[in-house]
């Protein structure tokens, strides 16, 4: 491990194997005999270890949580976004060392590190607005001398299921707008990434207390799914937003709406780019390439899959061919190279097993894939991104592979290119390159894209913060982040006055007594 990072992991306070739990003003050791190392995917290197915590432990800290929402929502909202304020701030102050602590841990490169903490910045602002916009509706009411109108309360306690991609951006999308909506927050974040989890923990638990906060507001809860599947069945947590795979979606989905709570779901997603005849094929080139080997093909935004018209078919696969042949595969540290590691050596069987299904299938490779060795790849974790021809309907190109695979298909005319795009079970992100005005309204129309991203001439990935970011079928339906999203995290309720001197019912009903 290379001095500067010791000192950042210092710097960020994480350095404690015994940290499993945090309820927002202390951090609790764990009874638990399990500890996990944690190894980062760019040198193979140990970085620290983690304890789980217990059943015993989680349900300790959402006693606590409990108790802690009873005051914080009698907080007044714009002073709780006063508070995100902050955090905000001391997340611009530790941006550098957070970034970078993003990439060591997760391995994507320090540019898309720092954004990730941008992002978090950013919606920190947002969240700070909207703690003074938490607006309900008016109506007129059909009686006499009634009001009637619509407010929203908090829920309580908001459970975070974060994934190993976006370890820390997800959280505060969701904790930002819960706070400010008056809910306490329990995080249980991905196993493979908790580091990065246990930092932003220490810079919200220093604002929380400098406030004098009383604890339980910003918990964080260490551990691998069975704590995911806790806060699942727990009647206690009526929001569980739970972001990673679709089968993990469906477990969540399957727990949460037996006891009927609501559950936020980000799950995976399969997304496409249409390049017409009539795109811009440089700008294409840079949207194709950004979004199926930026992360090393692990957002759940990842370009997957390319639906190329006949007539530029050719041209635009040279193209990507010897774009391909650029990229700088490496240490993401290092702002020389464009892709970094996958985040394990599982994840590295699960792509390798993936080219072996798609050949089996037909699949066509233009670029070869394969697992890079020795030297700088010592960790096992670097791949060579790869390009294939397919046909839509394989098995392998309907599964989400969450690695840098990107697959080519032909079309011959737009509604053939839109039903393409749309024939898969996920619907998260999507995009049409095209100069064509027709071609960009048809796509963005009710007959076009099902996706809960439709962008035009932009690539899959890299949502900004303002908008409500999720998408349809097996991706879950959930929106978070901007609009109006924080409705997820309250509870609304109508309300109708009665200020005249007599009780007349609704639609005219005759009661009298
Ligand atoms: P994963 O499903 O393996 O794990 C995600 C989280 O869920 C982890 O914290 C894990 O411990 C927990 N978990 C797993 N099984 C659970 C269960 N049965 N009950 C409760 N919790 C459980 O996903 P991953 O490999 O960490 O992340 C990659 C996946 O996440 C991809 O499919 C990607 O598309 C998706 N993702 C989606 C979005 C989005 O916004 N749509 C964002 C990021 C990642």
């Amino acid at each position: 491990m290379s001095l500067a990072i010791k000192d950042i992991l210092d710097h960020l306070h994480i350095n404690d194997i015994n940290d499993a739990f945090s309820t927002g003003n202390q951090w609790g050791s764990s009874a638990n005999a399990v500890t996990k190392d944690i190894v980062s995917p760019t040198d193979g290197k140990k970085i620290a270890s983690v304890k789980y915590a217990t059943a015993d432990e989680y349900n300790a800290v959402i006693e606590t949580a409990k108790k802690a929402f009873k005051t914080w929502r009698q907080v007044p909202a714009p002073k709780r976004g006063e508070i995100v304020r902050q955090i905000g701030e001391l997340l611009r102050e530790n941006k550098k060392q957070l970034g970078t602590l993003v990439s060591y841990e997760m391995g994507k490169s320090l540019q898309e590190g720092y954004g990730e903490v941008q992002e978090m910045i950013d919606i920190c602002d947002f969240a700070v607005g909207l703690s003074r916009q938490l607006y309900g509706l008016t109506m007129h009411s059909e009686r006499p001398e009634h009001r009637m109108y619509e407010q929203y309360h908090p829920l309580g306690i908001i459970g975070i299921i974060s994934a190993f991609n976006f370890p820390v951006a997800v959280w505060s999308w969701n904790a930002a707008l819960a706070w400010v909506c008056g809910d306490v927050c329990i995080w249980k974040p991905s196993e493979k990434t908790p580091l990065t989890a246990i930092a932003c923990q220490h810079i919200a638990q220093e604002v929380f207390k400098r406030n004098n906060i009383e604890e339980g507001v910003s918990c964080l809860v260490i551990g691998d799914r069975q704590i995911g599947e806790l806060m699942s069945n727990d009647t206690r947590v009526p929001l569980v937003s739970a972001t990673g795979s679709t089968r993990m979606g469906k477990a969540v989905s399957a727990a949460v709406g037996a006891r009927l709570g609501k559950s936020l779901l980000e799950l995976g997603g399969n997304n496409a780019i249409i390049i017409t005849e009539n795109a811009d094929l440089d700008m294409s080139l840079i949207g194709a390439v950004f979004g199926a080997v930026g992360t090393a093909g692990q957002r759940c935004t990842s370009t997957r899959r390319l639906i190329i018209h006949e007539s530029v078919y050719e041209a635009f696969k040279q193209k990507l061919v010897s774009a391909y042949g650029q990229i700088k595969i490496g240490d993401p540290l290092d702002e020389n190279n464009h892709m970094g590691p996958l985040i394990d050596q599982d994840a590295v069987a699960l792509y390798l097993d993936s080219i072996e299904k798609c050949k089996a299938e037909g699949g066509r490779f233009v670029v070869e894939g394969g697992k890079l060795e020795g030297g700088a790849y010592s960790s096992g974790c670097y791949v060579k991104p790869c390009i294939a021809e397919v046909e839509n309907h394989f098995k392998i190109v309907q599964h989400e592979t969450f690695a840098p695979i990107l697959y080519l298909i032909k079309y011959s005319d737009l509604d053939e290119a839109i039903e393409l795009q749309n024939g898969v079970p996920q619907g998260l992100s999507s995009a049409i390159m095209t100069n064509n005005l027709r071609e960009a309204e048809t796509f963005l129309s009710y007959a076009g894209s099902d996706c809960g991203i439709a962008n035009v001439n932009i690539g899959t990935s890299g949502a900004e913060i303002g908008g409500a970011f999720g998408g349809e079928k097996e991706t879950g339906g959930g929106r978070e982040s901007g609009s109006d999203a924080w409705k997820v995290y309250m509870r609304r309720q109508t309300n109708t006055i009665n200020y005249s001197k007599t009780l007349p019912l609704a639609q005219g009903i005759k009661f009298d007594l």
